[in-house]
């Protein structure tokens, strides 16, 4: 006997997927012919599983940030080669104005050029209505499995914040958004990312 068309194709018995490659006809009884489709997990489909995402500090720390640079840091958390914060966001004249003392007024090492004033920073809240600029902070990584936190020390780390920056500038670079990296400038800010 004869098949004119085979409809189906794939069958599924026991959780598992088959494919019907030939059937046969004996007496009463139809038999299949299977093979098993053992369906792959592609390492491509793994790595578009998010990793990481923002606390709702983090993402408090955005809320006056400009959206195009939200976006960006958004979609660049997810498969960051580190995790990281956002430590700092949008800022009021005054609050770029506590800054600039630190070192000059206040003790510790000086953080800006920026007196929030004569000289703004593009953390400052800009006549679009948003700050232009975010700091970040890595604070861990998920290895094998397991996450781990970054030490302060590790996580104010030069290197590692180079190749989180080349991660978000390619995110950047993909949704047409013209973001620079504090650490390519002159006076090294390694943590800062801003939109233009
Ligand atoms: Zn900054």
């Amino acid at each position: 006997m004869n098949i004119e068309k085979l409809i189906c194709t794939e069958i599924e018995f026991d959780n598992k997927k088959y494919k019907v490659t030939g059937v046969n006809f004996e007496k009463d009884n139809i038999i299949l012919n299977v093979e098993e489709i053992k369906e792959e997990k592609t390492t491509e489909n793994e790595s578009i599983k998010p990793v990481y995402s923002f606390s709702q500090t983090s993402l408090d720390k955005m809320s006056k940030v400009h959206p195009k640079l939200i976006e960006v840091m958004k979609e660049a958390i997810k498969n960051s080669p580190f995790d990281f914060r956002i430590t700092d966001g949008a800022r009021t004249a005054e609050e770029q104005f506590a800054l600039y003392q630190k070192g000059r007024t206040k003790p510790g090492p000086k953080v800006t050029n920026c007196d929030g004033y004569k000289a703004k920073s593009n953390h400052q809240i800009k006549s679009d209505g948003y700050g232009h600029a975010v700091d970040i902070f890595p604070c861990g990584i998920e290895e094998n499995g397991e996450y781990r936190k970054f030490t302060s020390e590790e996580g104010y780390d030069d290197k590692k914040l180079k190749i989180i920056s080349e991660h978000i500038l390619k995110i950047a670079k993909e949704r047409g958004a013209n973001v620079e990296w504090g650490g390519n400038w002159k006076m090294h800010d390694t943590p800062h990312f801003e939109i233009k």
